[in-house]
């Protein structure tokens, strides 16, 4: 157990630790023993309100924000990314603390974070525009330019990842911010925050507002003054975004959502190393991850010892004290415990469970890595997203067979092949919908890579060159030239 000491539990806004209007806190809990850890202030409407005019403030013309060069707000950028490995032992135990995963992943998680602040710290001065032919007597260019005041909502499952993913570009482009952080996970976006001021952006510029999604999240989808809403979450409350967001001022929206992905894997694999493949994609950050390869397919040929490999590997799968060195902690709550549970017991009674299926000890969160065989698509285990450590094994016969089997689905975020024939891989990257595939890795995502989902899993992209056009207006200039010479 770490003594790790919390700083933060205000409001942050205009580079400042506020308690919340309304004097309200709410407690955020440790997922492997189920104490409260401490109350956080309790943001809402009347809260993000104060925040956005703050961020609307620092976004007006002549400001510090927006008279500063580029290539400055690329340093603050550099700046950030510096504090955060200065402090990623502080910050990886804190991030433990408030949502259970095995600190040295949250260790390795900052230092990729950090890895994305520096790769939109180096964009900041390269946004260019085009100059374009137009038609007519005349000289036209684009200008890109910030999308303005933005709303940002986050995910519990990778705090720190998500905070920079939404920051990093947003920041890059010269825009504004206000942040809510998930109620499970508020404590690293404060310390966060803490390292913004440090780093020294003006005031105004990033805030972040703990508080509730009903409340707090949604007073920032419907604010008329916020110009752009960024989430990351369930498909059901990005619909909820999606609609508050246009109904309010059309606002441009990011959306991040859930995934059932598909990872097939051929006959002409070898089983060990596709065994190893497929239970990190589905096993991930016990299994609480957008993109988990959680719908396994394997070709006949190979079946059987698939399936026998892939349950010994759950088996040897360590979970307990996040503390210590285990592949997997707690999941975040009991509402999510509860619901992975409640999978599981109906994957018991349609399917073979050849690993796991119970929970892990009697105290927290944990759940035994579980693997079912014998999955079929029409089961409820195949169907919907179950976000905790459960893996589905699907027998399939042919390429084309599976190509559909994978793309029934109406979600399309990920999709992994495992094969050492390169025309089935290239076959499969062509036909399979989704926004990132992977041969022969599974959930390789890096500052470079854009990240985002077909179908129901999402509109937009985050990461690389995309993810900043998602926070970037373009203006069309044109300007009349003299038809005669001047001379
Ligand atoms: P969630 O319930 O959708 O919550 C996500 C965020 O939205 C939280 O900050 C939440 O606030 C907020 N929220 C809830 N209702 C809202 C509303 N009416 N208006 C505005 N904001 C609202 O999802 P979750 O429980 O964090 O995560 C589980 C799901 O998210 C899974 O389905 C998973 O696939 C998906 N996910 C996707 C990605 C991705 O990159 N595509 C990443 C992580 C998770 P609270 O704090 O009150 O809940
Ligand atoms: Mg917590």
């Amino acid at each position: 157990m770490s003594n790790v000491e919390i700083k933060y539990t205000k409001l942050f806004i205009n580079n400042q630790w506020v308690d919340a209007v309304s004097k309200k806190t709410f407690p955020t809990i440790n997922p492997q023993d189920e104490s409260v850890i401490v109350k956080v202030a309790e943001g809402d409407k009347a809260d993000i309100d104060i925040a956005v005019q703050a961020a609307k403030k620092a976004f007006q013309r002549y400001t510090e924000w927006r008279t500063l060069d580029a290539s400055q707000r690329g340093r603050l950028l550099f700046k950030l990314a510096d504090l955060m490995e200065r402090d990623v032992t502080y910050l990886s135990e804190l991030e433990t603390l408030d949502c259970g995963k095995p600190v040295k992943q949250a260790y390795g998680e900052i230092i990729w974070a950090a890895s994305i602040v520096r790769y939109y710290a180096g964009k900041a001065d390269k946004i260019l525009g085009n100059t374009i032919p137009a038609d007519g007597e005349v000289l036209t260019f684009t200008l890109k330019e910030p999308v303005g005041v933005c709303g940002q909502i986050l995910p519990w499952n990778y705090p720190i990842p998500m905070f920079i993913w939404k920051i990093a570009p947003a920041l890059a482009a010269g825009c504004t911010i206000v942040v809510k952080p998930a109620e499970q996970t508020p404590l690293t976006a404060l310390a966060m925050a803490a390292l913004v001021k440090e780093a020294g952006f003006p005031p105004g510029v990033v805030n972040v507002v703990p508080g509730y999604g009903p409340t707090a999240g949604a007073a920032l989808t419907h604010h008329p003054d916020v110009d752009k809403v960024a989430f990351t979450g369930s498909t059901e409350v990005g619909r909820i975004i999606m609609k508050g967001a246009s109904a309010a001022n059309l606002k441009r929206i990011t959306l991040e959502l859930g995934g059932k992905s598909p990872l097939v894997v051929f006959n002409d694999a070898d089983v060990e190393k596709a065994a190893d493949i497929a239970h990190r994609a589905a096993f991930a950050n016990a299994g609480q991850c957008c993109v988990a390869g959680s719908r396994t397919y394997v070709q006949s040929g190979i079946y059987d010892k698939f399936v026998a490999k892939a349950a010994e590997i759950a088996k040897k799968r360590s979970v307990g004290n996040p503390y210590e060195d285990v592949q997997q902690g707690p999941q975040i709550d009991p509402e999510m415990f509860n619901k992975v549970m409640g999978y599981i017991e109906v994957g018991k009674k349609s399917a073979r469970c050849v690993a796991g299926g119970n929970r892990h000890g009697n105290k927290g969160f944990f759940i035994e890595p579980t693997v079912f065989a014998d999955v079929t698509d029409d089961m409820k285990i195949s169907n919907e997203e179950i976000f905790g450590p459960v893996q589905s094994i699907h027998k399939f016969e042919t390429f084309e067979e599976v190509v559909d089997r994978a793309n029934n689905s109406n979600y399309g975020l990920g999709a992994g092949v495992v094969t050492n024939d390169v025309n089935i891989a290239l076959a499969f990257v062509r036909h399979v919908r989704a926004g990132s595939v992977w041969v022969n890795t599974y959930e390789h995502v890096t500052a470079q890579t854009p990240f985002g989902g077909f179908k129901e899993s999402g509109i937009g992209r985050e990461l690389g060159e995309d993810g900043i056009l998602q926070y970037l207006e373009i203006k069309t200039v044109t300007l009349s030239l003299p038809k005669k010479p001047l001379l």
